[in-house]
This record gives structure tokens, C-alpha cells and sequence, in this order.
């Protein structure tokens, strides 16, 4: 039989030619493209090679996999990727998905795993205290991602509400519920609603104002409407760091309005939360403390690997409540009983020790460490817009992170040259941006993601998006 082991010799060879690859790479990735547009059919046809029908663990097939994930993926890590919150991994970060692939700790009980389980909760604790949770009320689990903390959190504002929930389900419910969002909110909340039977009707999307937040005055509006019609408003989710523009919602209004109106206040926070590391642009989340809950994406501005994201709430109960089982093959907890079993305590059951590629991070780093970062990025945003200005551009989006959706007065009677020359610079793997519309408007987005971006890069990218305006205005082309 062959043993899936591999020998000792043979695991240091393929690890040694696996690292030093990558290794290359991630001190070099910047010489080559960002990426390209690929066609679906080469791809196909790419991975249709792979039939599995004869071992292949060759050196040749490894070195293969790896040129084939450089050149068929759009490299997040490379400094001129202005895009869409994924960073650079931190070499710290890499180092503990390393680590946990190779212990594979078992998450679900906090028997299997007591330190990795306990690591977790000091990290789950202390982003509560930062965000301003009182001592005693402070709870969270780690989730895969945004999406799940958002959906997670639309639960506990559930069970909150309705403490029969976890017995009957919506069937108890006689009212409708009500979510409300801006109109500028993520879609994982519509997926969420869906997915749980509530049905996208109960979102009901607050359009945004002229700074794209949502527009409180329609908000209030809307909850009296809908209490007057006999629906239930049963939760606000806030946004913190919008997805296309980085706006950041009215939190302290919210939780008034909230409060006022017995509704569960979410903060998605999935991106913007890190500027809770910033003792200097924190007050951008002032309100977020008076929060129910919040979902802070560890796997955008911590620059980590994907697949890792925070549930944070103030209620230390709701999580218990609404996740709680108990099974007899299950392992018992230890012996004071007040440990907490992740898998009852989540909507995961088997988990990895996600928590290591933040925790690794900040033993290298420190707090102080990511503030630094997330200063030097915020920086380099405001580089870019002053030098996009200089260079002519108008900035259409109001936002304290390095968020800049911006277009230029030549643009204005051609709208759909905007995606032209984003698709072309994309094309070309010289940078990577996007667009996304302000006010109707199309603009051209671009996002400070990488902590590697600096002057220079920014420089290039206004120098690149500029050589697009001469050849506009060139008389050959009229
Ligand atoms: C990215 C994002 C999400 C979704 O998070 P994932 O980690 O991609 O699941 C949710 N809300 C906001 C505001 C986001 O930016």
C-alpha cells in the first residue's frame, strides 16, 4: 500500500521545492501581471487533465499546480491590486495556516483543543473590549467569513425576539419581521434572509444619502409606516465600510433609533472594523459600542488567508441560546464546566483553528504593529486622492478608509468608457481596479488593500489611468 505519509525524505523535498517556490513569489509576485481576464473554455480544458487515474505527486506536477495558480488567478498580493478588500497575506498568518493544517486541531470541543479554544476566547474578548463591550457583556465566535457573521448575527436578533424560535420557528411568529438596511449594505444579508425563511421581503432597504449612508430621516419614517401596518421591525444592521464606497452609517444615531424601536443594532463592520485598531480614526465607529452585535472580517483589513471572520456580541447569552444541543457522542466539557464548546456555540460544528492566523500575526506585531499598518494604508489613500485631483480626476465618494471612487469631467459624456478602460488596465495586469456607480454616476474604484502599496504604485496607477485621458483627447481619435 502506499502510505499517505510519503517518507521523511520525500516530505522535506516537496516541502523544500514548495517553499521556496512560493517563497520566490511572494518576495517577487510583483514583477509579474496582477492578472488578466481568462475564457471559461481554456480553463475547462486546463483542469480537464486532471483524471486522477494514475498517482502524479511528481516534482514536475507540483511545479506544474504552482505556475498554473499564478497564472490562472488574480494576485490579491501584488501591490498594484487595488481592489476589493482581499489583501497580501502577512507572513505571520501564512506561517499559522501552516501550523494548523499540520496539528489540525478540532475546534468543535473545547476538550480536543483547550489552548487553541482558549486562544480563540482571549482574542473573541479583547476585540469586544476594543469595540467598547462593558466586562460582562461580551461574547462572539469565529466564523468563515462575513456572510456567516451576518447570518449569524440576523439569528440571535431572532431568538432575541421571538423566545420560541428555537422550538416553533417563524411558524410562532404572527407578525412580520422586519430587517432594515441601507441600500449600500452587502447581500450577504439578502442571501441570509433568504435562506432562512424569512424571504427577501423582510429586508427592507433604506436608501442611502448624498454621503451614501443610510438616510435616517427615511429610516424612522419607514419603521413608523411599517409598526403602523402591524409588521415587526426586529433588527438594523448598520454598515461600517460599505462595500463600493466605504461609507461608514450614523452608529450612534442608529443605536438611538434602535433602542427607541426595540430593534437587535448589527454593525457590519466586515471591513471597516479594523480602524478600531487606530486610536486616532477609532471615533469614525463612535456608536458601534452600543451595539448587539458586530461582524468584523479578519480575512480583509488583518491581512490574513482567507476564511476568517468575527461575531462579536454583547449579549452573553443569545449564542448559547441559539446554538445550544447537547449529543451523547459529543465529548464532555472539562471538568469546571463553564468551558465553552465552540459546535454549541455557533452554527460551525467540526472547525479549524482559524483564530492562530490572527492570533500569530499580533505575537509578531502587537496591536501597535496593525495600527501602524492601518495608518500607512489610510495614507496612501489619501495620496492617491491628491494625486488623482492633480491629475484632473473629481472624487464622487465620501469615506474615512482608503476608498476612492472618482471619474473625470471627459468621462462624463461617455459613461461607458469608464468600464473600457478599467476592463483594458485589467486586461493588461498592470494594476487591478473596479467600478462602481456613485449617485448614478459610473466611477472608477480603487481601494488601498495591500499593506505593500506605496507611493510609488499610487503614482503609477494615476500615471496609467491618465495616459487613457490623453489618448481620449488626441486629435487622432476624434
Ligand atoms: C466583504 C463583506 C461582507 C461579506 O464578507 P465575506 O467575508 O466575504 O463573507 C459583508 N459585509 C461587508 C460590508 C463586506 O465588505
Amino acid at each position: 500500500m502506499t502510505s499517505f505519509d510519503l517518507g521523511r525524505t520525500e516530505q522535506e523535498a516537496f516541502l523544500q521545492q514548495t517553499l521556496s517556490t512560493l517563497l520566490d513569489w511572494y518576495e517577487k509576485g510583483d514583477e509579474a501581471p496582477v492578472g488578466t481576464l481568462w475564457s471559461h473554455q481554456q480553463l475547462q480544458a486546463t483542469v480537464a487533465d486532471f483524471t486522477y487515474k494514475k498517482p502524479a505527486a511528481t516534482k514536475a506536477s507540483l511545479q506544474n499546480l504552482m505556475q498554473q495558480l499564478k497564472d490562472f488567478t488574480i494576485h490579491t498580493t501584488n501591490s498594484n491590486y487595488f481592489g476589493l478588500f482581499n489583501p497580501r497575506a502577512n507572513f505571520p498568518s501564512i506561517l499559522a495556516d501552516i501550523i494548523t493544517a499540520f496539528f489540525n486541531p478540532q475546534l468543535a470541543a473545547w476538550s480536543h483543543a483547550p489552548y487553541a479554544a482558549e486562544i480563540e476566547r482571549n482574542l473573541i474578548l479583547q476585540c469586544c473590549q476594543r469595540f467598547g463591550y462593558a466586562e460582562e457583556a461580551q461574547d462572539g465566535t469565529f466564523t468563515s467569513g462575513g456572510a456567516e457573521s451576518n447570518l449569524t448575527a440576523i439569528i440571535c436578533a431572532l431568538h432575541h425576539h421571538y423566545p420560541n424560535y428555537g422550538e416553533e420557528g417563524l411558524f410562532a411568529l404572527k407578525q412580520m419581521p422586519v430587517i432594515y438596511c441601507s441600500a449600500e449594505s452587502h447581500h450577504s444579508l439578502l442571501k441570509a434572509t433568504r435562506s432562512l425563511g424569512l424571504g427577501a421581503k423582510t429586508l427592507q432597504v433604506i436608501p442611502s444619502d448624498m454621503e451614501e449612508r443610510m438616510d435616517l430621516k427615511q429610516l424612522k419614517h419607514q419603521l413608523i409606516l411599517d409598526e403602523a401596518a402591524g409588521k415587526q421591525p426586529i433588527m438594523v444592521v448598520g454598515t461600517a465600510g460599505t462595500t463600493g464606497s466605504g461609507a461608514i452609517d450614523d452608529l450612534d444615531t442608529l443605536a438611538v433609533i434602535c433602542k427607541a424601536h426595540s430593534c437587535w443594532f448589527h454593525v457590519d463592520a466586515a471591513y471597516g472594523g479594523a480602524l478600531m485598531l487606530s486610536t486616532k480614526h477609532r471615533r469614525h465607529l463612535s456608536g458601534i459600542e452600543k451595539s448587539n452585535s458586530i461582524t468584523m472580517d479578519i480575512h480583509k483589513w488583518f491581512s490574513v488567508p482567507m476564511g476568517i471572520s468575527l461575531f462579536l456580541t454583547s449579549d452573553p447569552n443569545i449564542l448559547h441560546r441559539a446554538f445550544d444541543v447537547s449529543t451523547a457522542y459529543m465529548p464532555e466539557k472539562g471538568e469546571s464546566k463553564k468551558e465553552i464548546d465552540p459546535y454549541v456555540h455557533s452554527l460551525q460544528w467540526s472547525r479549524r483553528f482559524m483564530g492562530l492566523k490572527m492570533h500569530l500575526p499580533l505575537l509578531f506585531f502587537g496591536w501597535e504593529g496593525y495600527e501602524e499598518v492601518i495608518h500607512h494604508q489610510i495614507h496612501q489613500g489619501q495620496l492617491l486622492r491628491e494625486s488623482l485631483e492633480a491629475a484632473g480626476w473629481e472624487i464622487k465618494n465620501y469615506s474615512h478608509l482608503p476608498i476612492l471612487c472618482f471619474s473625470h469631467p471627459s468621462l462624463e459624456q461617455t459613461p461607458a468608457r469608464v468600464q473600457e478602460i478599467v476592463d483594458d488596465i485589467v486586461s493588461k495586469g498592470k494594476a487591478w481596479i473596479s467600478t462602481y456607480p456613485i449617485k448614478g454616476q459610473p466611477c472608477i474604484r480603487a481601494c488601498i488593500t495591500n499593506y505593500n502599496t506605496g507611493p510609488e504604485e499610487v503614482q503609477k496607477l494615476v500615471d496609467l489611468l491618465s495616459t487613457y485621458l490623453r489618448q481620449d483627447s488626441s486629435p487622432d481619435n476624434s
